[in-house]
């Protein structure tokens, strides 16, 4: 298998096309006819990721987060972006991005977080989900299922009065929380996001709306899981014997050799 049939794969689950104007989607490191030895999946290349890479043998990366957001003019080891892509470069290790066109996608970012919330009923378009939980709860109990269901903390941005409950949920993975008025506009009356801004937070608040800040990492991380089994499941299917490999946790760690 060649790193194009794995491009080719991932625009059937998320057409590339679909990606946002100022994101930066698709094979962004590496020859489309590289054989490919062993895929790793993870939220954003680091070190740490390209360390457990290289150890799995794999020499093709599947990120959710793109890099070269922004054009580069010089491609030296002095900004960390830079020293990660000559790293690459030099391991001859493919880079695969799949961002928006992934968050919006069925099956991706969003829909995972509503299916790892436990929502039922979901519906919605874009990057916002909306479903029902199990049974109404209240705003600590909220807190406590999200917190519980991510393994993560969780910080709730409204007070509610303590008998007040709600079943109705809005999800986006990742910086959603633009969307929290169209949340409200699809009758959610919670929304789960992964960073909350401070003016959208007080808007929401007065809109009656519970906003739960759960963590850019934990909100996207069940949509890099649901990617990876999507491809582990197309490798099986088409009997190819590629090792394959994900990481938990991408980011956060200092290199130990510069
Ligand atoms: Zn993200």
């Amino acid at each position: 298998m060649i790193i194009s049939e794995i491009v080719t794969f991932i625009d059937t689950l998320a057409p590339f096309e679909t990606q946002e104007p100022y994101d930066n989607s698709g094979l962004l490191v590496g020859d489309a006819g590289w054989a490919v030895k062993g895929i790793h999946v993870a939220l954003d290349v680091t070190d740490r990721v390209l360390d457990e890479a290289e150890a799995a043998g794999a020499n093709l990366l599947l990120t959710h987060h793109p890099m070269m957001f922004s054009a580069r003019k010089r491609m030296t080891e002095m900004d960390t972006e830079g020293r990660l892509l000559c790293r690459m470069i030099r391991g001859r290790m493919g880079l695969i991005a799949a961002h928006t066109n992934w968050d919006r996608a069925p099956g991706g970012i969003s829909d995972a977080l509503a299916a790892a919330l436990g929502l039922t009923g979901v519906t919605g378009e874009g990057f916002l989900r909306v479903g029902e939980l199990p049974e109404a709860l209240t705003a600590d109990a909220l807190t406590a299922w999200v917190s519980g269901r991510l393994r993560t903390p969780v910080r709730p941005m409204a007070q509610w009065p303590a008998a007040r409950r709600a079943q109705r949920v809005a999800v986006c993975g990742g910086a959603g929380s633009e969307l929290w008025e169209e949340a409200c506009a699809l009758g959610a009356e919670v929304f789960v996001t992964g960073e909350i801004r401070h003016h959208h937070a007080l808007l929401a608040a007065d809109a009656g709306m519970l906003c739960l800040e759960a963590g850019h990492f934990a909100t996207e991380e069940p949509g890099i899981f649901a990617l990876a089994d999507a491809l582990q499941k197309q490798l099986d299917a088409v009997q190819c014997k590629i090792p394959f490999t994900r990481s938990r946790a991408g980011g956060y760690a200092c290199p130990e050799k510069r």
